[in-house]
């Protein structure tokens, strides 16, 4: 029989599917070409039917999906560790705020989006969901480092170096929308920034545009009670039924954060297919409150995880952001059995993928998907003795166990070396910013 000739053939200890759940295959290959997921199959199989280009044995290494952060601001690690500490609107408006006037530019968002992608990469993230100014510049660094990603068109009352006015916003972000259509990596949705800083007008234009471009609407939501209590005051209305009224709640909207549920709300937003994008570390760190996240999965809502931005978390570390998932699901719902690693590794996946609007790309090692993939190092003496590597993923595993991660086939990270990145150039550059951003304090 001759051998089909493929790519590259993955062979780990451990594959971790993801898809179906708690399956772990042992003695398997991923056999990639093309950049897409040609087989999941027995070792033995592989070898009667597969002649590769590139056969890598990974002993001791498991092979998952690659992470998905379905909420970050990846501009913003420049501003990591500049103001900690405070509460979400002291730490916006007397920080924050007055520091991107000065700072936010196309050069400002091209340094620290390289920033953190690089951190994202070298940490197993190959897909992230962003929300910042100048776009153009997130997708241009995406696109250059060969991540996937999905680039939010901001919209927001106020005016910024990026635009003048909603419209603005909305006319600058449709142009890149429209760019991007042909690229295979970056997709696009539009980002309202949340319901506090965009006013009814310029949500109604989301909401329409978003049908006919059918496209993602990605936006903060009940982050802190606060924000729920100043909209009540101001219109009686919450947040969540002033977006029901304005009929963005449906199966397009990314909510993030969601930490002020009523019962109701938990119905409505499942009934209605709102995914929500889970940041627990920076809800614990900016005080902003905690989402109900299993009560959310037990209506049938889609959850996932994202690191939110490096300026309130302060990292880009999809595999800490998950085991916080799994552990303050039991804190919050006083269950030790709430977000299981197995979900918690679904959340940061497929339910990042499905959020997206991208689970039939990407989120699972399956065949026809996408070969974004990790491989993890499990041989260390952290990660002893292996009951459930699932577990160890979860619960024990540090991201500097990540050694390699390929997205669409291409291997992005070589153990721990991020392909095309001069880092002593990356550390100067982002020396050079932070001075700029310490000076704004
Ligand atoms: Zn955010």
């Amino acid at each position: 029989m001759t051998k089909k000739r493929v790519d590259l053939v993955l062979q780990p200890d451990w594959i971790v599917p993801v898809c179906p759940r708690d399956q772990v295959l042992l003695d398997h290959v991923v056999v990639i070409e093309d950049g897409v997921i040609e087989a999941v199959c027995s070792s033995v199989q592989a070898q009667q039917q597969y002649d590769a280009e590139d056969w890598r044995v990974l002993p001791k290494m498991a092979v998952a999906p690659g992470l998905v952060n379905a909420h970050t601001h990846a501009a913003m690690t420049l501003m990591r560790g500049c103001a900690d500490d405070l509460p979400l609107m002291t730490w916006l408006q007397e920080h924050i705020w007055p520091a991107e006037q000065k700072l936010v530019s196309l050069e400002f968002v091209t340094a620290g989006t390289e920033l953190a992608c690089v951190e994202m990469l070298r940490g197993g993230t190959t897909c992230f969901s962003d929300m910042y100014f100048f776009p153009d510049a997130t997708a241009a660094v995406a696109q250059q480092l060969g991540l996937r990603a999905v680039v939010g068109l901001i919209v927001i009352d106020f005016p910024s170096a990026w635009a003048r006015d909603a419209d603005d916003y909305l006319r600058k972000g449709l142009a890149l929308h429209n760019q991007m259509l042909d690229q295979p990596l970056i997709t696009t949705a539009l980002a309202p920034h949340a319901p506090y800083t965009v006013s009814d007008a310029p949500l109604e234009r989301i909401r329409m545009i978003a049908d006919e471009a059918d496209i993602k609407v990605h936006m903060h939501v009940h982050e802190t009670a606060g924000e729920v209590e100043q909209a009540k005051k101001a219109s009686g209305e919450r947040p969540l039924a002033r977006l029901k009224r304005l009929g963005l709640l449906n199966d397009r909207l990314i909510a993030v954060h969601m930490t002020q549920l009523s019962d109701e709300e938990i119905e409505l937003v499942a009934g209605h297919g709102v995914s929500i994008a889970h940041c627990p570390q920076s809800n614990l760190k900016l005080a902003s409150g905690m989402c109900p996240v299993q009560r959310l999965l037990d209506s049938g809502a889609n959850v996932a995880i994202g690191t939110d931005g490096a300026a309130s978390n302060n990292d880009l570390d999809m595999l800490a952001e998950m085991q916080t998932a799994a552990l303050l699901a039991k804190g919050v719902s006083g269950d030790a059995s709430a977000v299981p690693a197995a979900v918690a590794l679904e959340m940061a996946t497929i339910n990042g993928a499905k959020a997206l609007g991208l689970d039939h790309l990407i989120g699972s090692v399956e065949r026809g998907k996408a070969a974004d993939l990790i491989a993890i190092d499990m041989s260390a003496i952290e990660s002893q003795p292996m009951f459930n590597v699932v577990s160890q993923l979860v619960y024990a595993c540090q991201r500097h166990q990540v050694r390699h991660a390929w997205v669409a086939g291409r291997q992005l990270v070589d153990n721990g070396v991020v392909a095309g990145v001069d880092m002593q150039r990356l550390k100067q550059q982002t020396r050079q910013w932070g001075s700029r951003v310490q000076a704004c304090q």
